[in-house]
């Protein structure tokens, strides 16, 4: 087909919940990306910062095919090894006791928010069940995560919402006080935060929230979807903040392009849930956790240190252009956040910068990237050249 008529059909067949850009894509090779008539992108997207190993890498593309030919699905009323293995793996990496697989990052979120408001009513009862998130934060878009998420714009429409859940300001402590309360069980943070707008919270003040939680027993629930499984250089950003969570979500990059997630939980909260009071049809997938298991193997100590020497670069490179419509960069690895001059917007410069070959990302007011974590030298600074020309 060609993307003329992948874009009609696609106009008339499916929900027009999405604003999409004029553009289909067909296949990739790493960082860039062709649409059915060959034309190449260079990707600074990752599909939302989920396909981290770029496309068509061939150990990813093997493992799938292998454990397709094994077993797609069985369900988890039986033991398989994949996902075992991939528990295993983020486990020992992170000090966290165990997983919880499930497929979105709004359906991890989900399962923390249970974790946390089970774990509260068995020591503490009922009418303490109460989250603090974030203003400006994003947690999904399921009904309980619009809540969570702290941006009125989201909590239309679908009324009644869940009930349970109160705002601070990111990065002050005093705001969070303000909203404490004998009701409250948990506090939820991304670390940096994504669709926001790449906001990273500072560092005294995570280990400041992470203090209150311990000394008032509430849990620390940090949104890892977008920060996760090496995005920001670490394995989870929340090892670069010298805080351990309670329960940690994570999702986007995870299985390197299909759709998986889950929770990590520590030793205090591994038995909070038992049999019959969480699950997911779909859950740790063995194709899914094979995949994953690639990418575990892929973020070796010395890859994610490249990962923050390209985001370096990266930002570095960008300030240094001086484009006229470009503020300061920031961001931790290779997730990035570009400020926008007053007078531009940030979609019309991804439509421009998309027209021209590189796709990119806006998030809040400005641009984001968040480009395959194995992206080339080669491959950015061809986008990079494609940005100096469309914006110079
Ligand atoms: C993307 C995202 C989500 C939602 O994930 P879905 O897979 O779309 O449900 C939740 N939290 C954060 C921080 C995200 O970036």
């Amino acid at each position: 087909m060609t993307s003329q008529e992948i874009r009609t059909l696609t106009d008339q067949y499916m929900m027009h919940t999405y604003g999409r850009f004029p553009v289909a894509i067909d296949h990739g090779e790493g960082a860039r990306l062709y649409d059915p008539e060959g034309r190449e992108y260079i990707d600074f997207t990752s599909g939302i910062g989920v396909s981290d190993m770029g496309y068509g890498y061939q150990p990813w593309v093997d493992a799938i095919a292998k454990q397709s030919n094994k077993l797609g699905h069985i369900s988890n009323l039986f033991y398989t090894e994949p996902p075992a293995k991939l528990a295993q793996t983020l486990c020992q990496r992170t000090g966290m006791s165990c997983a919880f697989f499930a497929n979105g990052g709004g359906e991890a979120n989900e399962g923390m928010i249970k974790l946390a408001r089970k774990y509260s009513f068995d020591k503490y009862g009922k009418g303490r069940a109460t989250i603090i998130t974030l203003n400006n934060s994003f947690h999904g878009r399921t009904i309980t995560t619009l809540v969570a998420t702290g941006q009125e714009v989201f909590h239309n429409y679908f009324f009644p919402f869940t009930e349970g859940f109160r705002y601070a300001d990111a990065n002050s402590l005093e705001s969070l006080k303000a909203e404490a309360g004998e009701d409250v069980c948990a506090v939820m943070v991304e670390l940096v935060q994504g669709e926001g707008g790449v906001l990273p919270l500072d560092q005294d003040y995570v280990q400041a929230v992470a203090r209150l939680c311990r000394e008032r027993d509430w849990l620390l629930l940090v949104d890892e979807v977008q920060t996760g499984v090496g995005r920001t250089g670490t394995l989870f950003a929340f090892q670069q903040y010298g805080v351990t969570p309670d329960v940690v979500s994570f999702a986007k990059g995870i299985a390197g392009g299909l759709p998986m997630s889950g929770i990590l939980a520590n030793e205090k909260c591994r038995d909070v849930l038992g049999p019959g009071m969480h699950a997911t049809t779909f859950g740790g997938n063995p194709v899914c956790a094979a995949a994953g298991l690639v990418v575990q193997n892929t973020l070796t100590d010395a890859f994610l240190e490249d990962v923050q020497a390209k985001g370096t670069y990266l930002q570095n490179q960008i300030e240094s252009m001086g484009l006229p419509c470009f503020g300061k960069t920031r961001g931790m690895g290779l997730m990035i956040g570009i400020e926008v001059r007053d007078g531009y917007t940030n979609k019309e410069i991804a439509a421009r910068l998309i027209e021209h070959g590189l796709l990119v990302l806006t998030a809040g007011p400005g641009m984001r990237l968040l480009p395959p974590l194995v992206i080339t030298k080669e491959e950015m600074d061809r986008g990079l050249a494609i940005m100096r020309e469309t914006l110079g």
